[in-house]
């Protein structure tokens, strides 16, 4: 017996996951189609993944009891979110197998520590300071403003973040924040963003998906577009740049399972890191329509020490957010109405995907659109259609 199957875990056994969320709820829909059970554990009632999983143990995140039974159902146990504590990950881990690890969990939850920790991989972070009290804030060097003041911990889709222009601006937003650790990082001259998500398996072979290029609306990604086609030398370049900066990454962390780079290119073309997530990641959803193996299914491959699979793009995709905002009939009113599905999937490259949330409210994920076509062009105007019909705005 090789030993990657000594490791392995055979489909009919149980894979279980902290958090219910929607990427947990694409987690099991993936792992299921591989013939394994999961076990989610969430506090909430009701949840994206909860409705979906095959047992769902409503328990907070450090409930002891909660932890001893997912351990118990599972042999192996991965995390659909960045904010779990990482004391869970170390309980969970003396009784089964835990990816990604504790340490490296820890690491990405702490932007502080995100971005020294990538600064001595030798790649290229903002400008930033740590904000531990008032006085760093007083003492952070010129070149930080304008900036943009984030929580060390628990931030997403932009909230904990304030734009500040001037020192007073972020003494105030530090105050708003309650004076929690902080890092002050210099508002940077975006070019565009991409990412790269990949996989790393327990026998250290990894594979990388394509880069995505992102567009951000308010702090929350809007569309990912995956394409081989329209690179010049630079952009193809920056690629193979961002490409291996990831892999670095992921080795330096002793990284196991799915993980995602986030990267600015710059006005000067220079790449540099924003920020990690030890998770499939949102600009990674185009590989559910768009590539051999989604970034989903990977990841309960990683977890149950199967080979990874290939990650060819078969062709161009747009991915489009859909947030809670089209539910309402207009931004000046509270009434809502169901948007117009039919509308969207007139178009026949538009793969639907929603998450089950009962509730729609502004700024709120409810579901994603990818649209798959065999020229990038052709995605691109079937995702301006599809935009329409939904009542959302134009793809840049
Ligand atoms: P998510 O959960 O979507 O990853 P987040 O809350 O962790 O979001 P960030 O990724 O730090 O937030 O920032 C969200 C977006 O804000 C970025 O994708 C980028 O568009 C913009 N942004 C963040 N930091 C900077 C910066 N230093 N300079 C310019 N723009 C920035
Ligand atoms: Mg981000």
């Amino acid at each position: 017996m090789t030993q990657s199957t000594a490791f392995s875990i055979a489909p009919g056994g149980w894979l279980g996951l902290l958090g219910g969320g929607q990427l947990g709820r694409m987690f099991c829909h993936a792992a299921q189609s591989l013939g394994y059970k999961v076990a989610v554990l969430d506090p909430a009632e009701e949840c994206p993944a909860g409705m979906v999983a095959d047992l769902h143990i409503r328990a907070a995140y450090d409930d002891e009891a909660g932890l001893a039974r997912l351990a118990q159902q599972c042999r192996a146990v991965t995390t659909e979110f960045e904010n779990v504590p990482a004391d869970s990950l170390r309980a969970l881990a003396a009784r089964c197998r835990v990816s990604p690890a504790a340490d490296a969990v820890a690491v990405v939850q702490d932007r502080i520590a995100e971005k020294t920790f990538i600064a001595a991989q030798g790649i290229p972070v903002a400008p930033h300071a740590a904000i531990r009290g008032e006085a760093d804030l007083r003492a952070a060097p010129a070149n930080l403003f304008p900036g943009i003041l984030k929580v060390a911990r628990m931030g997403y889709d932009g909230k904990g973040q304030a734009r500040i222009a001037t020192r007073e601006e972020a003494l105030a937003a530090y105050a708003e924040f309650g004076g929690v650790p902080c890092v002050l990082e210099a508002l940077m001259p975006l070019d565009y963003e991409i990412s790269v998500v990949l996989a790393r398996g327990f026998d250290g072979a990894s594979v990388v998906f394509p880069v995505a290029r992102n567009v951000h609306r308010d702090g929350i990604l809007a569309v990912s577009t995956a394409s081989a086609a329209g690179q010049d030398a630079a952009h193809a370049e920056r690629q193979a740049r961002a490409t291996a900066a990831a892999q670095s990454i992921a080795q330096g962390l002793g990284y196991h399972g799915v993980l995602c780079v986030e990267f600015f290119v710059l006005k000067d073309g220079s790449l540099i890191v924003n920020e990690i997530a030890p998770r499939p990641h949102n600009s990674g959803h185009y590989t559910m329509d768009a590539c051999l193996t989604s970034q989903f299914e990977q990841q309960a491959r990683a977890m149950a020490g199967l080979p990874l699979g290939g990650v060819d793009l078969l062709a161009p995709a747009v991915m489009l957010n859909i947030l809670g905002d089209i539910w309402y009939e207009s931004a000046d009113t509270d009434a809502q109405r169901e948007p117009d599905w039919a509308g969207a999937l007139s178009t026949p490259t538009a793969k639907l995907h929603l998450y089950g949330k009962r509730e729609a409210r502004r700024g709120r994920k409810m579901g994603h659109v990818t649209i798959v076509a065999l020229t990038l062009a052709q995605a691109q105007a079937d995702a301006a259609r599809v935009a329409a019909a939904l009542g959302m705005q134009a793809p840049e």
